[in-house]
């Protein structure tokens, strides 16, 4: 590590420090539906015709105001605070560690209840944010180039944990809404640890609470879901949710393809790419966004670049370069820039943009997995830095 880290700040450390010493046994609120909320008061005693407004003063205590306990929720009456307290919680994942970069991006190392960790980033842009969120712990693609697939133990996250995320990321900026209606975080990625759409049922579950307009209210136009490009839950996908769609392409080939992300084998480019076309949000006011990493010798000759330009035809596109990001003992190597660039410069004749995406937070390890993979290596007791 470097000098460039800060340590974590002091409200962060006091939050991590106080879920990690006590493991929280009860059933946590967020990420229920209305109607899981309603039986949730109604075991409590709440009559039916009080359930509907109790739900709904519960869902703007929590996804509206973003409060993290009972107790400030004034309008719901003492008793259901009370029972509300001794049942349930609102807590949010633990932080083990925070990481503040140079340029600006956070990433945390977050424990799950279970004692899992997972990693979520925070990357400032000037008049906005984005959030990168987690959907799985690891994750199974084992794509080769990526570190998140050495690690060994894979769950699904809940719908919970993954808005949790983004709850605590907005405690975590001082970022609920208040008059100025700026927001820190602007757009949510879903490109954290895991393949989001092998956990279809969990996102879609947490993407809607995010999305509803009494609570957190993004719009879907703000959140874009990346997949490795599991053809048939993208349908589902632009059926259901219809956010932003971004497509971690990679190689041109099959044979190429076949290796990097291993997931080709079972949908190939040309089933992959007719999924894209279909995607009902493919328009030109909302293109798909290919991710592009480049890899030293391995996909970045100017015959891939016309490759990639051919096999997009006709699709509203936008294609991020990616400079690989090296993790110990990776197979791979970081394009030159050179190289990057004679590829960029095609895809731009052809009147794509394709942004190269400048690396942030490389001082705090911001690539895939690699926080978590360092925290792995370190005694517990060093990793609560709080
Ligand atoms: N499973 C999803 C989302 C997670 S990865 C997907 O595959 O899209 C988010 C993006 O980071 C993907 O495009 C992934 O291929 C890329 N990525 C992973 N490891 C990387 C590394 N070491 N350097 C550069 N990009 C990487």
């Amino acid at each position: 590590m470097t000098a460039n880290i800060t340590a974590n700040s002091p409200g962060a450390a006091d939050l991590a420090a106080a879920d990690l010493a006590m493991p929280d046994s009860r059933r946590n609120l967020i990420g229920l539906t209305r109607p899981e909320l309603a039986d949730s008061v109604a075991v409590l005693g709440v009559p039916e015709r009080q359930r509907k407004m109790r739900v709904s003063q519960l869902w703007r205590w929590m996804y509206n105001r973003g409060v993290d306990s009972f107790d400030a929720m004034s309008d719901l009456g003492k008793d259901l605070r009370q029972g509300l307290h001794d049942n349930h919680s609102v807590a949010r994942p633990g932080i083990a560690t925070t990481l503040q970069s140079t340029d600006g991006t956070i990433k945390w190392l977050l424990r799950l209840a279970d004692g899992n960790e997972i990693e979520m980033v925070y990357i400032p842009e000037l008049d906005h944010g984005a959030l990168c969120v987690s959907s799985q712990v690891g994750c199974t693609l084992n794509c080769r180039f990526c570190h998140t697939g050495t690690m060994p133990l894979v769950r699904n996250l809940t719908a919970g944990e993954i808005l949790g995320q983004f709850m605590l990321a907005r405690d975590c900026l001082d970022d609920w809404p208040d008059a100025d209606g700026l927001r820190k975080i602007s757009t949510i990625v879903m490109m954290g640890m895991g393949e989001p759409l092998l956990n279809y049922d969990n996102v879609a579950k947490a993407l809607t609470i995010i999305m509803d307009m009494e609570g957190i209210a993004l719009s879907r136009r703000s959140i874009t879901l990346s997949t490795a490009g599991l053809v048939p839950a993208m349908e589902r996908c632009g059926r259901e949710l219809r956010v932003n769609l971004a497509v971690s392409l990679h190689a041109v080939t099959d044979k190429v393809r076949d290796k990097l992300v291993p997931l080709n084998r079972r949908y190939p480019i040309a089933e992959l790419i007719q999924a894209c076309r279909d995607y009902p949000s493919a328009n030109n006011a909302r293109r798909i966004t290919f991710e592009y990493v480049m890899l030293q010798e391995v996909n970045d000759s100017l015959e891939d670049a016309h490759e990639l330009v051919r096999l997009l035809r006709g699709i509203p596109a936008k294609i991020n370069l990616i400079p690989f990001n090296p993790w110990p003992g990776a197979p791979y190597e970081c394009s030159s820039n050179n190289r990057i660039h004679r590829f960029a410069a095609v895809l731009n004749d052809a009147g794509y943009a394709a942004p190269v995406r400048t690396p942030r937070g490389r001082d705090i390890m911001a690539a895939c997995g690699q926080l978590k993979s360092a925290s792995e290596k370190q005694p517990a007791a060093r990793r609560q830095t709080g």
